[in-house]
């Protein structure tokens, strides 16, 4: 056993499919998944083929170093299949029939009204003084043996058979495994406008002293993200251990947190507009409707969100919304002045208690003199009105992206001061 009596597991997927690359190791990610759940290491996962010398091999390294082996796959009727009998001979244990799962087998030919072969018998085999998990939606069962310190477990090889025998019959026998049993249970924080590196010097004397919670920053798509995991005794302390630290961060950072775990800027947004009783139009020029597409993208929308223009070219800015033309020939078609007539006029058509435009420069090239990534936000409101200047950079649809979360983010941050 591992550091203060903790489990070592490994997992062993047998399939010469998997070596092909015909199929993934799904199998593996959802037990990892679910041990880690209830606080049971994960140290090593491997595949092997249908290959009864090679699987002997893998047998023989994961009896030497885990607690618990898990393997999935090679459980059916064919020839291949020589998972259970490979690990009994390893172990030194036969394989008997079993009367439950053998009833099951002969009910399903007899139902089908066809002849049962020799093959399929062995299906219901299984290894001596082992616990069998029950297959509740396919023949083959699972089984549990103990041999010298070490626990097996075998398991389907097909996703929908070994899930639900995972989660019912497997996970129980592991629980009664470990006496101080832990559960394990992460929250993650959602952060936008600032950057990994900012955030990291924040919190850094926080990051090098972690230890339970663990706290894990992450950057992706203009985001960054903080995951903190807590090891404990139930969830409800783990839950405790995560909150301490999550004041703390919030103190340091928090008008930076827009969200937690699944949040989405746009998830949010609609969100908080729906719980205000606020509705929303749009005026979009750089982002050309990705703003308009992201707030849809939420199921219920429609309820804060009648719709929006995309107004592209200055024409359409002038003829359709009416933003005058000697706003634009003044300032620019990119300037403070515009984004506020544009976010004005589009509140005032749509007769929406908001109204957001966003007009910039997505680039390549510079447009009107002004700088790629160069953006302007303009929010409209009956408590006033607001531009926003953001300059940002990397490729035409990065700017794109980012400028419209930048919308959302000042959007939510307006609405909710
Ligand atoms: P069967 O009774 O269907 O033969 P089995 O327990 O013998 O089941 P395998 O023959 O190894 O399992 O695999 C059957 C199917 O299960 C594969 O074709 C594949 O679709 C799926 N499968 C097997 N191993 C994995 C894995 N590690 N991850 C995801 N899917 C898998
Ligand atoms: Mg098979």
């Amino acid at each position: 056993m591992g550091a203060r009596g903790e489990m070592r597991a490994e997992i062993i997927a047998v399939g010469t499919e998997l070596l092909l690359g015909q199929i993934v190791n799904t199998n593996a990610q959802y037990i990892s998944t679910k041990l880690a759940e209830i606080g049971i290491d994960v140290m090593f996962h491997s595949v092997v083929g249908d290959n009864r010398e090679r699987l002997v091999s893998v047998v023989k390294t994961a009896q030497k170093r885990s607690d618990i082996v898990i393997f999935t796959g090679g459980l059916g009727p064919t020839k291949d299949d020589l998972t259970k009998e490979t690990i009994a001979s390893c172990i030194g244990k036969i394989l008997m029939e079993n009367e439950e799962a053998m009833g099951k087998i002969e009910s399903y030919f007899v139902r089908r009204g066809i002849p049962m072969t020799e093959n399929n018998r062995r299906q219901a085999q299984v290894i001596e003084n082992c616990q069998v998990l029950p297959n509740d939606v396919g023949m083959a069962p699972g089984m549990a043996v103990h041999a010298e310190g070490v626990h097996y477990i075998l398991l389907p090889g097909p996703p929908k058979e070994l899930n639900p025998m995972f989660d019912h019959y497997a996970i129980p026998y592991l629980l009664s495994l470990i006496s101080d049993h832990q559960v394990v249970f992460s929250k993650v924080l959602r952060f936008f406008g600032i950057g990994e590196s900012a955030l990291e010097e924040l919190l850094m004397d926080m990051i090098d002293n972690q230890s339970n919670p663990t706290i894990a920053p992450l950057a992706k798509e203009s985001e960054v993200t903080i995951r903190l995991t807590a090891k404990a005794k139930t969830v409800d302390e783990a839950n405790r251990l995560i909150e301490g630290v999550e004041s703390v961060i919030k103190e340091r950072a928090g008008q930076f947190i827009y969200g937690y775990n699944d949040d989405s800027l746009h998830s949010v947004v609609v969100e908080t507009l729906r719980n205000r009783g606020l509705t929303l139009s749009l005026a979009e020029s750089c982002t050309g409707g990705l703003i308009s597409r992201m707030i849809t993208a939420v199921p219920g929308a429609s309820s804060i969100y009648p719709g929006g223009l995309i107004t592209y070219s200055d024409k359409v800015k002038t003829n359709l919304l009416g933003v005058t033309e000697a706003t634009i020939s003044q300032h620019g078609a990119i300037s403070r002045e515009t984004a506020l007539e544009m976010a004005q006029n589009a509140r005032q058509l749509l007769n929406t208690d908001l109204g957001m435009s966003i007009t910039g420069v997505a680039g390549p090239e510079s447009v009107e003199g002004k700088p790629v990534g160069l953006v302007y936000i303009g929010l409209s409101s009956a408590g006033g009105d607001q531009v926003f200047e953001v300059k940002l950079t990397g490729p035409r649809e990065m700017i794109q992206i980012r400028a419209a979360k930048y919308a959302l983010f000042y959007l939510r941050q307006a609405v909710i001061n």
